[in-house]
């Protein structure tokens, strides 16, 4: 999600963009606006409505800050940035700092962060982090900007400019102000069931156990029906689905500040919420593989698995996507086996002839996709192809009942098969305006 941010200081930039790292800050200098406001707060909203109508629709932000010293009345205060005369002179008011305050005792200080936020509908937000400390009698460290070598914060031997950016942030009035903005934006974008749903794809979960189900019929084809545990291929397909929603959430986490109408790239999911989802559903699929006993071999497709999903959510490579619906396929093939020994030459064929089928088919899709949010009229056809998965799937499985010996786990399967494509249908007329894609 973009963030325009009013101010051209680079220093305040590096820190709001750490500090908010699932943002993408764009900088909007709002060059020109006088800060005539005697409070921080009243500053930072001059400078904020001075670039929020340029940015129609988007979250806008500016961050008006300085240090206020007892002994010296809340001095140098909103005139910060210019207390010995020009803007922006560090040198000069870290030196009429010192100078003001020698021989006095009373050095506390605190630093303030006002943070005015104007929100999409144009309503505005205020947020505020305060750090205490006091003034050194000498500067100290590099790191940071402004008063930075002078402000040693409570509990603390070093100046801010001594600590790491990472400790600074912890403790500093931006990182607290910016924590209340990051609330702010959250709360007004609150994760709504339909957030979940479309985070999940949720109407494209039924095309997913179909592969197992092609896989495992391809096996109980080849190898005959003694091979066949219903209670394995449970496991796997729902292992399947988990596996499947892991890659999801892995794939807007990445594309969190780039990606467009997607639940985390908006704001309504938290980047923490959907990296501890991501986690259970990795777990969930692990403890089925577990629980049930399922074979080396589908561990190892399933190894191999992972690692596309995750190569492909990085590189964005069609193919990598063809290869993971293939290895879909192919755990389902293996998920009977008891060993790395192959039983077998017609299982190598069968199941390696339907994962090449998947492998073409599943890259062509995402390849035809891949720019259907700037081609918008690809999108029905995109739906298209995605729903056709269930066909194919339920092709392949009658071709498995009808050409060969048909065995009654096969058939079997194709209820199942059937079962899914009827949940496709219910889900897309229940769930019609959560998007497919
Ligand atoms: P303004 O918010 O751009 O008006 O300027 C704030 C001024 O306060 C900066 O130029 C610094 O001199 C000082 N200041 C604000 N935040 C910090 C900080 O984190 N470290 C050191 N100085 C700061």
């Amino acid at each position: 999600m973009k963030l325009y941010v009013a101010t051209h200081n680079q220093h305040k930039l590096r820190e709001i963009a750490e500090i908010l790292p699932e943002f993408e800050i764009v900088a909007d200098d709002p060059a020109g606006v006088e800060e005539t406001s005697d409070e921080f707060i009243g500053n930072a909203f001059i400078k904020v409505r001075a670039i929020a109508s340029k940015h129609p629709g988007e979250w806008c932000m500016a961050d008006d800050s300085g240090l206020e010293v007892a002994a010296l009345g809340g001095a140098p205060g909103v005139r910060s940035a210019r207390y010995a005369g020009r803007d922006g002179d560090t040198p000069a008011n870290n030196a009429l700092l010192l100078k003001n305050l020698e021989g006095v005792e009373d050095r506390k200080a605190n630093f303030t962060c006002a943070i005015a936020l104007i929100d999409p509908d144009g309503r505005e937000h205020s947020a505020i982090g305060k750090s205490f400390g006091k003034i050194a009698d000498k500067p100290s460290g590099i790191e940071g900007f402004g008063y930075d070598p002078l402000f040693i914060p409570d509990g603390y031997f070093r100046s801010f400019a001594e600590l790491s950016a990472g400790e600074k942030n912890a403790i500093s009035h931006r990182g607290r102000a910016l924590e209340n903005a990051r609330e702010i934006i959250r709360s007004v974008k609150k994760p709504s069931l339909k957030s979940w749903l479309r985070l999940f794809r949720f109407v494209n979960i039924p095309t997913v156990p179909g592969d197992i189900l092609v896989g495992a019929a391809a096996a109980v084809t080849a190898l005959g029906a003694g091979i066949y545990s219903p209670v394995k291929l449970a496991a796997a397909a729902a292992a399947s689905v988990f596996f499947y929603l892991f890659g999801l959430v892995d794939n807007d986490i990445v594309g969190a500040k780039k990606d467009e109408n997607r639940p985390i790239a908006d704001g309504e999911i938290s980047l923490a919420a959907a990296r501890v989802v991501r986690g259970v559903f990795w777990a969930a699929a692990i403890a089925l593989g577990y629980c049930f006993k399922l074979p080396p071999p589908w561990w190892a497709v399933s190894f191999a698995l992972l690692c596309s999903i995750i190569i492909y959510n990085r590189t964005k490579r069609s193919p990598v996507m063809g290869l993971c619906r293939a290895l879909n396929v192919l755990s389902g093939a293996v998920v009977f086996l008891s060993g790395f020994k192959v039983e077998g030459l017609r299982l190598f064929i069968f199941a390696g002839i339907v994962s090449f089928i998947w492998f073409l088919y599943v890259s062509y899709l995402t390849y035809y996709a891949s720019d259907e949010n700037r081609y918008p009229s690809k999108k029905p056809f995109v739906r298209l192809l995605i729903a056709m998965i269930v066909y194919l799937q339920l092709l392949a499985l009658i071709v498995f009942a009808v050409f060969f010996p048909p065995s009654t786990p096969v058939r079997h399967m194709l209820f199942a098969g059937a079962g899914l494509l009827i949940t496709l249908r219910v889900f897309k007329f229940l769930m019609r305006d959560v998007s497919a894609t």
